[in-house]
């Protein structure tokens, strides 16, 4: 999280104040959602989105509970339907975040892999062109930034170019607002809001229109997309913390100078931290360059037994969370929006004196 954003919530905590600066008396987390402070700030958090990302009118944005795993199991409840029966779903697997919604669909579609990278460790991306798409597959889904293995797309697959007219689904998770994004290609994208948006609890949905209409009965009222767009996203009681800190947090992007500034700021991150781990003789970075995550680095020692001594240092020096995921081991870094330059300059400026004094 920006400081700023923290800071401004710390100042609001008790008594929050509307954008003239006028108190209304109580915190966000004391306010009833139906009331009109709150429904200022989810109708601020909500267009200040649309701005910042470029959102066309066609698509509604909504803000859900259950985090990134739920929607593995929202999204097929609300495109497989209306009939029950299993319709094709098609899955690019890229990594463990793709593959775990390509395990859950199949509760509720038949779902197909398209293309995985698994036997290469999933260290790049299949080209596209690749890809065997179902016929009448109802959507293909993407994660387009694997957080545990480090695998980023830096360019949306074309499915109409591709000859289908599915809509795509992707998993932006991990780097939302980290970038922009080419809504022509995108039927409908979803985001845990941990990793860049707020804290926990918040779930975001970008969903066009014409997909509104395909429910299963069975999909649960409280997770229809169309419930949630027809009452802009107050159908039950949403997770109103979340959206006033994201908004707070989309605030502060724009003073940033918007996404295309962050996305500036976000290359030149993990430009130098790749540049750091190519360049030595300890580290390295097993994925296609091409493909490498800008949000998550994962790295690894050539020495494996300095690891332990690697994360004791590098706590020592205020560096925290540099332990890689357990499915995959080794080291990872997180640089998200709110990790600034200096936060990686020091990762790295740390980095070469381990490798200088230890290796
Ligand atoms: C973190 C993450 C999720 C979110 O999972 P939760 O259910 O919110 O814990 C989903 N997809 C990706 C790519 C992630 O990085």
């Amino acid at each position: 999280m920006p400081l700023e954003v923290l800071q401004r919530a710390a100042a609001d905590m008790s008594d929050w104040h509307d954008a003239d600066g006028r108190p209304s008396g109580m915190g966000v987390m004391e306010m009833s959602h139906r009331g009109k402070a709150f429904g200022s700030i989810v109708q601020h958090a909500q267009a200040r989105l649309r701005s910042l990302l470029a959102v066309p009118e066609a698509f509604h944005i909504l803000f859900m509970q259950g985090g990134g795993l739920a929607q593995n199991a929202i999204v097929p409840l609300n495109l497989c339907g209306p009939a029950s029966g299993k319709p094709a779903v098609d899955f690019a697997l890229t990594g463990s975040w793709s593959q775990k919604s390509w395990q859950e669909a199949a509760k509720y579609s038949q779902p197909h892999i398209a293309a995985s990278a698994q036997e290469t460790g999933f260290h790049h991306i299949p080209d596209p062109g690749s890809w065997q798409l179902s016929p009448g597959a109802r959507y293909v889904h993407i994660c387009s930034n694997e957080t545990i293995h480090g695998v980023e797309f830096h360019t949306l697959p074309d499915l109409r170019a591709l000859g289908s007219d599915a809509p795509l689904v992707v998993d932006f998770s991990s780097h939302v607002a980290s970038r922009s994004v080419d809504w022509s290609r995108v039927g409908l994208a979803f985001a845990g809001a941990q990793k860049n948006l707020g804290p926990a609890g918040l779930t975001l949905v970008v969903v066009r229109d014409d997909l509104l209409h395909a429910a299963l009965d069975t999909c649960p009222s409280a997770f229809t997309f169309k419930n949630i767009a027809a009452n802009a996203s107050l159908f039950n009681t949403p997770p109103t913390y979340g959206i006033y800190m994201a908004g707070l947090v989309f605030d502060w992007l724009e003073q940033q100078g918007g996404i295309a500034a962050m996305e500036a700021r976000n290359i030149e991150k993990a430009a130098l931290l790749y540049q750091a781990i190519d360049s030595s003789d300890l580290y390295f970075n097993p994925v296609e360059a091409s493909c490498r995550s800008r949000m998550n680095v994962p790295f690894f020692l050539r020495e494996p037994t300095l690891e332990a001594a690697f994360l004791q240092d590098a706590e020592q020096a205020g560096l925290l969370q540099l332990k890689g995921h357990k499915s995959v081991g080794g080291l990872r870094a997180s640089i998200y929006n709110g990790m600034p330059l200096e936060g990686v300059q020091a990762l790295v400026a740390f980095m070469r004196s381990f490798e200088r004094t230890r290796a």
